[in-house]
């Protein structure tokens, strides 16, 4: 499976926001963003006007860097999107949403999507009682993700879940955190996405 290997502080900075990417690190002050907010390379400090075009290639890169995803598979989202009942972008959004990296992440189970990535890979998940190493699985409502008996004292995953406090869980999932499980309790609403994002710059992008 292809995926992006650079580094991940020169994404924020060049999308000139936070992306929590690398788990604890982006809380502390070593974030890069903090220390160095302008683009990356030798014009990233220069100022630029940016056409239209490029202010919805931006969001997309954004959004697209946020869940991890590479651009074919991203297009066949959109167009997934596309062909669903209701408004393109926020179907969009719930598609990505719905992944099981993102939920093993929204539930703290790991630091950052790119963890949990690794640990759905890893095969330490189970979503209603079997299996599922897939990160692109699609978690429904009703759900239950639970993390497999021996992979309970893996220390990441332990010190994930005492860590997500900081970020909290959204309303739309449960955490047992004792009993180190998860549930999908209900659809995910456009409000519960709170991460800045302009999901209709992307519909107008790919529907030029
Ligand atoms: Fe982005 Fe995290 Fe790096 Fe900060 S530490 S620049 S939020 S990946």
């Amino acid at each position: 499976m292809a995926r992006y290997t650079g580094p991940c502080c020169r994404l924020c900075r060049r999308e000139n926001i936070e992306l929590f990417l690398k788990g604890e690190r982006c809380f502390t002050d070593k974030c890069a963003i903090k220390r160095r907010n302008y683009a990356p390379g030798q014009h990233g400090q220069s100022r630029v006007k940016v056409s239209p075009y490029g202010i919805q290639l931006r969001e997309k890169q954004k959004v697209r860097r946020i869940y991890g995803i590479l651009e074919k598979q991203f297009r066949g989202y959109f167009e997934k999107a596309e062909r669903m009942k209701g408004v393109t972008g926020e179907n969009l959004l719930f598609l990505l949403e719905r992944r099981l990296d993102n939920i093993v992440y929204r539930l703290g189970f790991a630091s950052s999507r790119t963890q949990a990535r690794m640990l759905v890979r890893q095969g330490h998940f189970d979503v209603n009682g079997r299996r599922v190493d897939i990160p692109s699985y699609q978690v429904k409502v009703g759900d239950t993700v639970t993390l497999r008996e021996k992979s309970r004292a893996v220390g990441s995953i332990i010190e994930s879940l005492e860590a997500v406090v900081r970020r909290g869980i959204p309303q739309w999932l449960e955490l047992d955190k004792d009993g180190f499980c998860g549930k999908v309790k209900s659809l995910i609403t456009r409000e519960d996405i709170t991460t800045p994002i302009q999901e209709q710059l992307i519909v107008e992008l790919y529907s030029k």
